[in-house]
C-alpha cells in the first residue's frame, strides 16, 4: 500500500465568470467542498484535495509549474500564458465560459482585411495572441496592451482598432464598434499540469479527471 503524504490542488477563479460552473463542476465529479479558514483554500472533506482560488491569470502557471495538479481557465487566458516555459496542458473542453477574441474597429476606419491594420495601433489585453495573430497574418501593427475598458480606447484615440473579448458583442455595439475579425475561439478548458502528483495521488488525480470528464459528457 502506498503512502498518502499530501494532497491534491486544483486551481480555480476565485470570483469571475467562471467562478460559479467551476466549482460546480468539482462538486457534479463528487468532492464535497467546504470553505477554509481563509478565502484562498476550499478544502475538499471526502478527498485528500483543496481548491486554491486564484485570479483566472495566475491559473495556467500555478498548473505549469505543479504548484497546482489540475486547474480551470480560459482558453483565452491559457494562450496568452504562453511565453516559452513549461505548459499546463489541456485535459479536455468544459462546455461553459464561451467568448470570442475579436479584432472590431470604429465605423471611421475604412476596414477591408487584417491588411488594413497595417502601421495602426491596436488595444488589447491579450497582446501575445494578438502578436501572434498579426504575424501569421503578415500584418505590422502597434499594439496597446490595456487591462480593462479596451472597447473606449477608439474613442480616447488611444487606438484605431481594438482585440478584445465578445459574448453577446453588446459591449462592442455600446460603444459603436463593429466585430471584423476572429482571433480566438474560446471556452473554459480542464488542464492538468506537466509535473507529478506527490507520491500517491496519482490514481485519485486519474479518478478526478475521469469523473469530471463523465460530468462534462453528460452534459453533451
Ligand atoms: P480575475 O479577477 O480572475 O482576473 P477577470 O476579470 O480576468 O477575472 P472574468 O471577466 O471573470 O475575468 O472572465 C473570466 C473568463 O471568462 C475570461 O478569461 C473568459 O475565458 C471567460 N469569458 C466568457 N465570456 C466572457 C466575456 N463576455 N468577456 C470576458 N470574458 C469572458
Ligand atoms: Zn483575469
Amino acid at each position: 500500500m502506498s503512502t498518502v503524504q499530501g494532497r491534491l490542488r486544483i486551481a480555480v477563479q476565485k470570483s469571475g465568470r467562471l467562478s460559479e460552473r467551476s466549482l460546480d463542476l468539482v462538486r457534479d465529479a463528487g468532492l464535497r467542498v467546504v470553505k477554509g479558514n481563509n478565502d484562498l483554500l476550499y478544502r475538499v472533506e471526502n478527498y485528500p484535495i483543496d481548491l486554491l482560488r486564484v485570479r483566472d491569470d495566475d491559473i495556467p502557471t500555478f498548473v505549469a509549474d505543479g504548484v497546482c495538479d489540475l486547474g480551470i481557465v480560459g482558453e483565452n487566458v491559457l494562450e496568452e500564458g504562453r511565453n516559452g516555459g513549461p505548459v499546463a496542458e489541456v485535459v479536455m473542453p468544459l462546455g461553459f465560459g464561451r467568448c470570442t477574441l475579436k479584432i472590431a474597429v470604429p465605423p471611421t476606419l475604412a476596414y477591408d482585411g487584417p491588411a488594413s491594420l497595417e502601421g495602426l495601433r491596436v488595444a488589447t489585453s491579450y497582446p501575445r495572441v494578438l502578436r501572434r495573430y498579426l504575424e501569421a497574418e503578415g500584418v505590422q501593427a502597434d499594439i496597446v496592451t490595456m487591462r480593462g475598458a479596451v472597447e473606449v480606447a477608439p474613442r480616447l484615440k488611444l487606438a484605431s482598432a481594438i482585440c478584445d473579448l465578445v459574448s453577446t458583442g453588446a459591449t462592442l455595439e455600446a460603444n459603436g464598434l463593429a466585430a471584423k475579425e476572429t482571433v480566438l475561439e474560446s471556452q473554459a478548458v480542464l488542464v492538468r499540469s506537466p509535473v507529478a502528483p506527490e507520491p500517491g495521488l496519482q490514481p485519485l488525480l486519474d479518478s478526478i479527471i475521469e469523473r469530471m470528464a463523465g460530468v462534462v459528457s453528460s452534459q453533451g
